[in-house]
Formats: C-alpha cells, sequence, structure tokens
C-alpha cells in the first residue's frame, strides 16, 4: 500500500518540464519531500550537482542530511519529486511507473557511497573487499580488477595493507578502503554520509586528505561533514539543512564569510566556539 502509493505520488512528478533542468547535472534533485511516521523530513528540496563539483551537505543532527543523501541513490523512496543522476531519472521510468529491479539497480551504480561505519566484509582482505563488487556485479575478470583495486588501493594510501584482514586495521585505514572499494565501480558521483565521525580525532586527517584528493582528480562528490575548515577548503558549494529545508547554499567563501539567515550564523558560531 505505502509503496503503491510512493510510486504514483513520485509518478505524477513527471510533469516537471526537463527543460528546466540543466543537462550537464551530476544530480539534478526537484521538489523533493520525504516523511516519516507523517514527519516531513525533507521539504521540496532542490539541489543541482554539476559534473566535477564538491557539493557539502551541513546541518544540524536530525535535519535530514542522511536521508537526502540516500534518496539520492534510493536507499529511500522520496514521496514526492524526482531524482536525475547523470539525466537518468531514479527510480522512476520513463512512463512514470516504478523501474523494474535490474534497471533501477543500473542508476543506482551511477553512484556510490561511503557510510560513517565502514561496512568492510570481515572475512576477505582489502584486496578482495575492493574486487568483490566488480568481479561480481560487474562481471570483470579477476586479473581485471585486481589490477584496478591494486591501483585504488595506491591512491588512498592503502597499498601496504592489501593482504590484511579489517580487523587489523584502524578506522581510517578502514575508511580509505571503503572509498577505494566504493571507486572500484566506478561511479559517476560519490555520496559521503559522515566519512569521518566515526573516527579518533588524528584518524580524520588521513581520510579528509584521500577526499580531497579526489575532488582534485575531478570526482564528483556530496559530502555530509562536521568539518567546518574542510567543507570550506573543498566545497564548490555548501548546502544547509534546517528541518528538512534547505535554508542557505552558497559558495564556500560566501557561506563561511556572509551567510545570510540567522540560523546559518549561530551554527557557525557554535561550530567554531
Ligand atoms: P541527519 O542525517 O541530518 O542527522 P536523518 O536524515 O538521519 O538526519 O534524519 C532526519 C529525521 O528523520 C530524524 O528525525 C530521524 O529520526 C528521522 N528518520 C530517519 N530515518 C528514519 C526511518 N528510517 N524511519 C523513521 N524515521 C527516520
Ligand atoms: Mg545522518
Amino acid at each position: 500500500m505505502f509503496e503503491k502509493n510512493t510510486s504514483e505520488r513520485v509518478g505524477a512528478e513527471q510533469t516537471v518540464p526537463d527543460a528546466a533542468r540543466s543537462e550537464q547535472a551530476a544530480v539534478s534533485i526537484r521538489h523533493l519531500s520525504k516523511s516519516f511516521d507523517g514527519v516531513e523530513v525533507l521539504r521540496d528540496v532542490d539541489l543541482e550537482v554539476r559534473e566535477g563539483d564538491v557539493v557539502t551537505i551541513l546541518g544540524s543532527s536530525g535535519s535530514g542530511k542522511s536521508t537526502l543523501l540516500r534518496c539520492i541513490n534510493w536507499l529511500e523512496q522520496p514521496d514526492r519529486g524526482s531524482i536525475h543522476i547523470g539525466g537518468q531519472r531514479i527510480g522512476v521510468n520513463d512512463a512514470g511507473r516504478p523501474m523494474p529491479v535490474r534497471e533501477l539497480a543500473r542508476v543506482r551504480a551511477r553512484t556510490g557511497m561511503v557510510f560513517q561505519s565502514f561496512n568492510l566484509w570481515p572475512h576477505l582482505n582489502v584486496l578482495h573487499n575492493v574486487t568483490e563488487a566488480p568481479i561480481h556485479v560487474l562481471g570483470k575478470s579477476k586479473t581485471q580488477a585486481e589490477a584496478h583495486a591494486r591501483e585504488l588501493l595506491e591512491k588512498v594510501g592503502m597499498s601496504p595493507k592489501a593482504d590484511a584482514y579489517p580487523s587489523t586495521l584502524s578506522g581510517g585505514q578502514k575508511q580509505r578502503v571503503a572509498i577505494a572499494r566504493a571507486l572500484a565501480m566506478q561511479p559517476e558521483v560519490m555520496l559521503f554520509d559522515e566519512p569521518t565521525s566515526a573516527l579518533d580525532p588524528e584518524l580524520v586527517g588521513e581520510v579528509l586528505s584521500v577526499i580531497r584528493d579526489l575532488s582534485a582528480e575531478g570526482y564528483t562528490m556530496v559530502i555530509v561533514t562536521h568539518e567546518m575548515a574542510f567543507s570550506r577548503a573543498v566545497s564548490d558549494k555548501v548546502v544547509f539543512l534546517d528541518k528538512g529545508l534547505i535554508i542557505e547554499q552558497a559558495d564556500p567563501e560566501t557561506f563561511f564569510t556572509n551567510p545570510s539567515t540567522e540560523r546559518v550564523r549561530k551554527f557557525l558560531e557554535r561550530e567554531e566556539s
């Protein structure tokens, strides 16, 4: 019942004119709303992420940041609105019907997600954590997958640990492997949900530095973070969510030095103290 209603309402949004979207957007979100138990946690969210851009999402706990990220790759289904990834609508096909599972999987695979809690497979070593999905989902050969995995492990500074098991790694090392694992699926957009929040303070820097390197390489990324200095340094655009509403989106200079809302000014003051 819930699913059917959701699909119908999502389908109804087909009326949003395509011309309103930029063809070049890596992610285009229009009029996105989502409720849990009758409480609206995302309210009419509009967001464009251009190819190669880094967008950081800031906001207090419970403001809807994770839900927004999870809607982008359909881990949560929106109640209303549309999300396009690389110009392709996710979750709903051209006829306005729910996407067949296989097609949905293909669109979802255009994004890669890194969670706060790493989620590495404990029974696989580092190399095999990275090659598992490319072999079994993309159908790559073992040789191909391992060669690519080794390049990615090099990129995140984890080559020396290729044979190690996750339980022997620090949190920062696990997160760097998780990043390599997501990159191995060659996503067009990387989504990070508080990638450093579970780390001891001395391990935060190594993970942020890997993400910063990726941004320099031109990866398109949407990052939920509480690291203000990082957000300021790495973002093309900073988005602030407050109770499910985007109340501010601006370039980092403007956002951090001259925010237009009292709410953001207060938030930044609190973060500084
Ligand atoms: P943030 O990531 O900014 O802390 P979330 O997106 O996780 O916020 O959550 C926004 C609100 O939605 C919170 O009030 C949270 O309790 C609620 N929420 C999130 N996921 C669920 C869910 N699966 N079921 C019910 N409520 C949820
Ligand atoms: Mg969250």
